[in-house]
């Protein structure tokens, strides 16, 4: 018989984790619009569907539907709209719930739900050294923030976390690829006691819209923060792409057509500035503060890579 929620949720064990993540997420949520607003930004309504989203840089499946003859896609980020969005609001975010139809191994690594929300945020006028920084001071206050409020809450599910010193401590993508082969994200985030980034990550390794550096051929103005203790990608960002035939250049680059993105390129066209930002996935964050091992334990009706799901 399949387990029920009812019943996963009468092993006492799950209830208190879930119901401690499930509180945490409340509060992080509130903190993180709090700081956000504090300085200046805009919460922006996710968009569940549209015709043009983002590429990503992986294989997963496409979950579309055709409505009064067009076709659209479930949202996998919200690049493409905040990117626009941002050359009329300078500074904005969204909770937005994204779709990323995983294949099935993804299961084994405890950090994939196909059905997930993250805090993706983007500034005008903004560099990836800007991006960096408001990254540290969100991380670093929804940390302090947590230890403040819930340290009775973190006690329940014997976990401790401490506030990291900044600045993270940074990596260069090929410097860490030739030290520690492919794997050495996780490599490195089992080693780490504190967050830090992996800068320059390489033209093949990324989608087309993070920005080429004017100076290294092929390398690209982005980074991604990883967690410590072998919990691995908490966030992705970057600089963008913004001049219209360099935008063009790597999407044909990449094999794709300007038509997957119309809506997109077509803004594009009229002429934009560069931005920055970057899209933090609220449950592996949560995965972390709490230590679970599975990315399931923060969600109640999670949906997990190759398993059926209500
Ligand atoms: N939201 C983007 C993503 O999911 C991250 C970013 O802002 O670059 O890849
Ligand atoms: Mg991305």
């Amino acid at each position: 018989m399949e387990a029920t929620l009812m019943g996963s949720l009468r092993d006492h064990h799950r209830k208190s984790e879930l119901e401690v993540a499930l509180k945490l997420n409340g509060s992080i949520r509130l903190k993180m619009a709090q700081f956000l607003q504090e300085r200046g930004f805009v919460e922006i309504p996710p968009v569940i569907y549209s015709t043009a989203t983002d590429p990503l840089n992986h294989p997963v499946y496409d979950p579309s539907f055709d409505y009064e003859g067009t076709r659209y896609s479930i949202t996998k980020s919200m690049i493409f709209h905040k990117q626009i969005l941002v050359q009329q609001f300078p500074k904005i975010y969204s909770f937005s719930p994204n779709v990323r139809l995983e294949m099935p191994e993804k299961a084994k690594t405890g950090r994939h739900l196909l059905e997930f929300t993250q805090l993706d945020l983007e500034m005008l006028d903004a560099t990836r050294e800007d991006a960096i920084r408001l990254g540290e001071d969100l991380f670093c206050d929804v940390i302090k923030h947590v230890k403040e409020k819930h340290s009775k809450d973190l006690e329940s599910i014997e976990r401790t976390i401490s506030v990291p010193s900044k600045p993270f401590r940074r990596i260069k993508y090929m410097d860490a690829m030739k030290q520690y082969g492919d794997d050495f994200e996780s490599i490195l985030s089992r080693e780490a006691k504190e967050p830090f980034w992996i800068i320059d990550i390489p033209l093949e390794a990324r989608e087309f819209y993070d920005r080429e550096s004017d100076t290294e051929k092929g390398i690209l103005n982005d980074m991604d923060l990883i967690y410590p203790e072998g919990f691995c990608e908490a966030l992705s960002g970057g600089e963008r792409e913004y001049k219209i035939e360099r935008i063009l250049e790597r999407v044909r680059a990449k094999n794709q057509s300007p038509e997957q993105f119309e809506w997109f390129i077509e803004e594009a066209r009229s002429g934009l500035r560069l931005s920055a930002g970057f899209g933090i996935g609220i449950e592996r964050l949560l995965r972390y503060i709490c230590g679970y091992k599975r990315i399931e334990d923060t969600h109640p009706f999670p949906k997990i890579p190759g398993q059926k799901s209500v």
